[in-house]
């Protein structure tokens, strides 16, 4: 069920406008509003989990088809290549900000590691 407020609940209904990159019928992929690499894209299950420890429990194989999607974004993207990172912040300690879970899959530069 969608949750009331949530951002990308309404992303997912369509009801905020985003530049969609992919969607199959329990994944969305669309450009991060505020890209911090040439490819950043965040991509989510249109059901709605607050955080990466909720998806993980989600006991139907939904993790895994959106980590699947991530990585068919990256080839679509042709950073796949080059090398690419799957991000998920989990808790603001982390820094999340927004609590439908989502995977930033960030490349076509090279990426340092520690991040910050
Ligand atoms: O991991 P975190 O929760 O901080 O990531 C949220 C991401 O959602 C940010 O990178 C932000 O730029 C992005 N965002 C977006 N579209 C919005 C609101 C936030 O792409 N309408």
């Amino acid at each position: 069920m969608p949750v009331t407020d949530c951002l990308f609940c309404k992303i997912v209904a369509k009801e905020i406008p985003a530049e969609i990159v992919l969607e199959n019928d329990r994944a969305l992929a669309f450009r991060d509003i505020n890209p911090q690499a040439p490819t950043h894209v965040l991509v989510i299950p249109k059901e709605h989990h607050a955080d990466a420890a909720a998806l993980a429990a989600a006991d139907d194989g939904l993790a895994d088809d959106v980590l699947k999607a991530a990585h068919a974004v990256a080839v679509q993207e042709g950073v796949a290549e080059g090398g690419y990172r799957v991000v998920f912040n989990t808790g603001p300690g982390a820094g999340q900000t927004v609590f439908h879970v989502h995977a930033h899959v960030l490349g076509g530069r090279a990426l340092t590691w520690p991040p910050g």
